[in-house]
């Protein structure tokens, strides 16, 4: 029999619980809800757009009442839950409703602060947190002219703005001496007030409220302790919320500000959960949906019986939802001792950005004006990126390093709705928008799935995400670790740190111990999960071919007719007259219709068919040569110039250098294609700089130099550092390939790799431990036990049926 859990308060944390729990453990219980609103589970941060006319109730709708039924979800809405039997395992709504539970989960969220002034219990002063307050407020807007908002921050603002969408005359009362206070340093604070002052709203700023005063025809004033009263007809308390534990506190749980949970989001009873603004985590209470929806995913990741994820606290950030208004914050940006303001201000253009440095990293951030790259510092806060090497262009922003993703952000806002966001799928701003509002979207990959935005190569993912930042509000998803793919919710890194501590060898212990979603995973996940495996295990992981894309599969790439090309390693780039006349034989035998130099030094021999391929192979091995891996996420070719034994200009020898570099790590897989150069003098003639691991000597000895790529993106490499001998320039790519192979994520070339943990990062590993060098080095020399076999060599006298033509082989 089903064990029975019972949700009280069917808010977005709790039915995030409930919705994360039917995919995950769809069977495990049967599910009752009670809610003490009278609707469907909303989306609670869209009642300004509400507030404002942009947006009906149905709109932002999350989960309808149709939804529950669908699901098989009992739901009891309209019934607030008023006492919890904690021995009897029951709980009683105030109508009387009597449901018992094996787990009981709170989702009661928080009740807002009414400060405690004469007059406060009057029907025109409204808080603002529901449908309700939304109604009474624009039911007030109908009817009167003036309101008064008590508070300047976040939800104040917002009510103050809807306000006037609705034609009132809006006074913002604030105590602190400027807006949003928690959020924004006061120059921030000043250029705020500053904007929404010239679309109309007043303020009173470091104004302490007094009394309200009505008589019969409703209110007529608010009065200040210092000084002259405002006229007002409706009154709005947005002061501050705090959490709804009092159920929880008379059932005896242990409270504090909220309910205490531990990491797994279990109250002080085990069979007790609570997620949302309702609780307490090791001494935080959270009001912004980002954190709360980190806390539901580890929620029911317990509740399902994984119980590998715990909830660690969360970073935030803000972004205030008022049109036009741009300003992004996170982190700790208040003065501090040890902490360095690196400040930008333009007040004729209205810009002001704060990036708060500590020891190199940053620990806050305020924008305002040019929001564009938020999520990127919010990214490097949370990731705590190393920013050292690009501390001096931090502030003009990620466009600035190159990347594309994020530049020009503050574009999205301005931006037609007909303007064109993916190139690729040619999906329009509009479109976008109309999914996140009408689909209650929140992340990128449900962004992918409904609009095919981002879905292909990508490139705009970042301007996507400010989109789902600029019409949500909160930014909610973009910081957090993104999901592998739609088959999870875990992160690369979350995975690959499953695989290493859970010691999972096999795909499907991935599938079943992490949860996956799908039974086998999917064409993005199953690539990345056998490299990690394979990566982590290599002496106990087995290679699923099955996993690997169509080249790695075939051991040769796949051309647009459907045929193969196949490139034997030519170590070095140096060959033979034997070696060339043996291709020559293969080129004719075969009649490989062509015979080309690739970009790396090598032979291609293109246009082989299927079929053919074992036989190409067996006559290629017989001649001495290996596969080239030309086709594979690893070691491509180490591209040499003639150096020292015939240039005049050598002062090294480079062709030994590579073909040593090349001879030791052949048949490595890496998370993505990896080259090497090396170039016998400072001239460069391999072209070093725009390789993975590149060498250029000089007359001390070689430089190193690393993250290069000349593909569609050409970045130059950085340099590593100095070495004297050719043994440390193989023990310092051995121990730099390790570390890449460890660490980065799959598909991700060094280049990125190297932008996104630092080049310091890479340095102290790789250069400033020695030990730590050494160590990785002989990590890398062990993995190249398994990997230096030659695929063409055992399947051209092996499974060669897999080669076959389909009818043939049928
Ligand atoms: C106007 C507004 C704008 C916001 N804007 C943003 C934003 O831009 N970005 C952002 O990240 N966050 C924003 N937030 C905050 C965000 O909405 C909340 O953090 C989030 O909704 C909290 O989720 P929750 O499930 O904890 O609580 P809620 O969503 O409040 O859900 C709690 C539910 O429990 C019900 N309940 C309580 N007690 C009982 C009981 N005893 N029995 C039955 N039911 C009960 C309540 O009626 C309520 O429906 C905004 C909030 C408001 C009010
Ligand atoms: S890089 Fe220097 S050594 Fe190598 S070929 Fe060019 S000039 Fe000669």
């Amino acid at each position: 029999m089903k064990e029975k859990l019972v949700l009280v308060g069917n808010g977005m944390a709790g039915m995030k619980v409930i919705e994360e729990l039917q995919t995950i453990a769809p069977d495990k219980y049967d599910i009752t809800v009670f809610g003490a609103e009278p609707y469907g589970n909303y989306n609670r941060i869209m009642l300004s757009p509400l507030l404002a006319g942009e947006k009906s109730l149905d709109d932002i709708m999350l989960n309808s009442e149709d939804w529950y039924d669908a699901h098989g979800v009992t739901f009891h809405k309209g019934k607030e839950i008023i006492e919890v039997d904690r021995i009897g395992k029951r709980v009683f709504a105030a109508d009387g409703t009597v449901e018992s539970y094996d787990r009981l989960l709170l989702g009661t969220g928080s009740h807002p602060v009414v400060i405690p002034v004469p007059g406060r219990d009057h029907p025109d002063v409204v808080t603002y947190r529901d449908v309700k307050d939304v109604d009474s407020m624009l039911a007030a807007s109908r009817k009167h002219r003036k309101a008064v908002v008590i508070g300047g921050g976040l939800l104040g603002l917002e009510a103050a703005y809807g306000l006037m969408q609705q034609g009132m005359d809006v006074t913002v009362v604030h105590l602190m001496p400027w807006l949003m206070e928690r959020q924004l340093d006061q120059t921030a604070g000043n250029y705020l007030q500053q904007s929404l002052e010239e679309r109309g709203m007043k303020f009173r700023m470091e104004a302490q409220t007094s009394e309200i005063v009505a008589d019969e025809n409703g209110i007529e004033k608010v009065c200040f302790k210092e000084g002259p009263e405002e006229d007002a007809d409706l009154v709005v308390m947005a002061v501050g919320i705090k959490p709804n534990k009092e159920l929880a506190e008379k059932a005896g749980l242990y409270c504090d500000r909220g309910v205490v949970v531990s990491d797994t989001m279990q109250t002080f009873d085990p069979s007790i959960y609570a997620v949302g603004e309702c609780v307490q985590h090791r001494g935080v209470c959270y009001g912004l949906v980002a954190p709360l929806f980190e806390q539901a995913r580890v929620c029911a990741n317990h509740l399902a019986g994984y119980g590998f994820r715990l909830y660690q606290g969360s970073v935030t950030s803000t972004k205030l939802k008022v049109t036009g208004v741009d300003l992004y914050s996170a982190g700790e940006f208040q003065d501090a001792d040890g902490v360095e303001n690196i400040v930008y201000q333009d007040p004729a253009a209205g810009v002001y950005k704060k990036i708060c440095v500590k020891d190199d990293r940053i620990v806050g951030t305020v924008l305002y004006g040019d929001t564009g790259d938020g999520t990127w510092y919010f990214q490097l806060l949370r990731d705590g990126t190393s920013v050292a090497d690009f501390r001096d262009s931090l502030l003009f922003g990620q466009a600035h390093l190159g990347d594309s993703g994020h530049g020009g952000v503050n574009q999205v806002a301005n931006l037609a709705d007909e303007a064109q966001i993916c190139d690729c799928n040619g999906v329009c701003k509009g479109d976008i928008v109309q999914a996140i509002t009408k689909e209650g979207l929140f992340t990128l990959d449900d962004v992918k799935s409904h609009t095919k935005a981002a879905a292909s190569c990508g490139s705009c993912s970042g301007l996507v995400e400010q989109l789902l930042a600029a019409t949500m509000g909160g930014d909610y998803e973009a910081g957090k670790a993104k999901p592998m793919c739609g088959c999870t919710d875990m992160s690369h890194d979350q995975v690959r740190e499953a695989i290493r501590t859970e010691g999972l060898t096999t795909l499907r212990q991935v599938f079943d111990n992490l949860a996956w979603k799908t039974d086998d995973g999917c064409e993005k996940c199953r690539p990345a999960l056998n490299y990690y495996l394979i990566s982590t295990w290599p002496d106990d992981a087995e290679d699923d071919s099955q996993a690997r894309f169509v080249n790695e599969r075939m051991h040769a790439n796949i051309q647009k007719d459907g045929t193969f090309s196949v490139v034997p390693r030519i170590w070095g780039g140096v060959t033979t007259p034997q070696q060339l006349r043996s291709i020559a034989e293969v080129a004719e035998k075969y009649e490989v219709p062509t015979v080309k130099i690739t970009g790396g030094q090598r032979i291609d021999l293109l246009g082989v068919k299927k079929e053919q391929l074992p036989g190409v192979w067996g006559d290629l091995s017989d001649a001495g040569f290996v596969s080239g891996h030309a086709y594979g996420k690893a070691l491509r070719t180490v591209k040499t110039c003639v150096g020292s034994e015939w240039c005049r200009f050598g002062t090294q020898d480079s062709t030994t250098c590579g073909i040593e570099l090349e001879e030791m790590t052949w048949g490595t897989w890496t998370p993505h294609k990896f080259k090497m150069a090396v170039s016998g003098c400072p001239r460069n003639c391999a072209e070093a700089s725009i390789k993975d691991f590149g060498v250029v000597a000089i007359e001390s000895g070689w430089e190193l130099h690393v993250g290069g790529n000349g593909g569609v993106k050409i970045r130059a490499t950085d340099v590593l550092c100095r070495v004297e001998t050719m043994e440390e320039v193989k023990e310092y790519a051995a121990a730099f390939l390790q570390l890449y192979r460890e660490e980065a994520r799959y598909l991700e070339r060094t280049a990125p790799w190297i932008e996104r943990v630092g080049l310091s990062y890479v340095k102290d590993r790789v250069v400033e431990d020695a030990e730590g060098r050494k160590t990785l080095a002989e990590r890398f020399d062990a993995s190249q036990k398994q990997a230096q076999e030659d695929p063409w060599k055992f399947y051209s006298k092996n499974h060669q049926e897999k080669f076959e033509p389909l009818r043939k082989a049928g």
